[in-house]
């Protein structure tokens, strides 16, 4: 039996947030492995919003492939719609039998959990655990968890949180300082910088290539 972390997020695109939080848990937790699960189409956002998957998968394969511990699955890049934590954590559930999944996540996800905002949130908590990483600007006060437990009750026991050193970098930011012409260096792997010039993406200009060149 393996302890399995699975890093989901739209990594548009992944930066050093994202690293640090999933080498902590793997840490913390004794994770014998993260899997990093790029989705699809972000429930919550509009498809036009985000980059290509493709994209995304990439530069998110780029920033982990040095990692031994480290993978990247296509289990939502090739699943057709939005992309469900619920949905993912079965499937996963089913090809992993007697592994213990660990849904990593920032405190903003977990503040967006303990609201009921994913989809089958208690169902979710019973299939898996979930860590949540400390973010700045995201606090996880006692308010939070108090009105959560009405609803998810003894569910609440499967979600830990864990400290981080703070990273107040997202990709909102980089995104901006990208269509800026702002520096992005040292805040997200020097390959994921050079395939985000490479293939222009974030800068405003309306052709952005795809990946394979279609
Ligand atoms: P965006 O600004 O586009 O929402 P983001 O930086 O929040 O991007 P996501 O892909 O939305 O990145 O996040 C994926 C997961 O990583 C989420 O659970 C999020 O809370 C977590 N995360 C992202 N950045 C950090 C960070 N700096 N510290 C801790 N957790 C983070
Ligand atoms: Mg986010």
């Amino acid at each position: 039996m393996s302890k399995i972390g699975i890093m989901g997020g739209t990594f548009d695109p992944i930066h050093y947030g994202h690293l640090v939080t999933a080498g902590e848990a793997r840490w913390q937790f004794e994770l014998s492995q993260v899997v990093f699960v790029p989705n699809r189409h972000p429930p919550h956002k509009e498809p036009r919003e985000v980059s290509d998957p493709e994209h995304r998968y990439l530069m998110t394969f780029l920033a982990t492939v040095t990692n031994a511990h480290f993978t990247v699955s296509r289990i939502e890049i090739d699943r057709p719609g939005p992309s469900y934590a619920i949905d993912t954590i079965r499937e996963l559930r089913r090809t992993r039998d007697g592994d213990d999944l660990y849904y990593i996540t920032g405190a903003d996800a977990l503040q967006q959990i303990l609201h009921g905002e994913w989809r089958e949130t208690e169902q979710l908590l019973g299939l898996c655990r979930f860590i949540a990483a400390s973010r700045p600007g995201y606090p996880v006060d006692s308010s939070v968890w108090s009105s959560a437990n009405h609803r998810l009750g003894e569910r609440l026991r499967n979600v830990q949180t864990m400290e981080i050193p703070a990273m107040a970098i997202s990709s909102t930011d980089i995104r901006a300082r990208v269509r800026d012409g702002r520096p992005v260096k040292y805040l997200l792997p020097e390959a994921v910088e050079e395939y985000i010039a490479k293939h222009r993406l974030y800068s405003g200009m309306p052709a952005e290539t795809h990946p394979r060149g279609a």
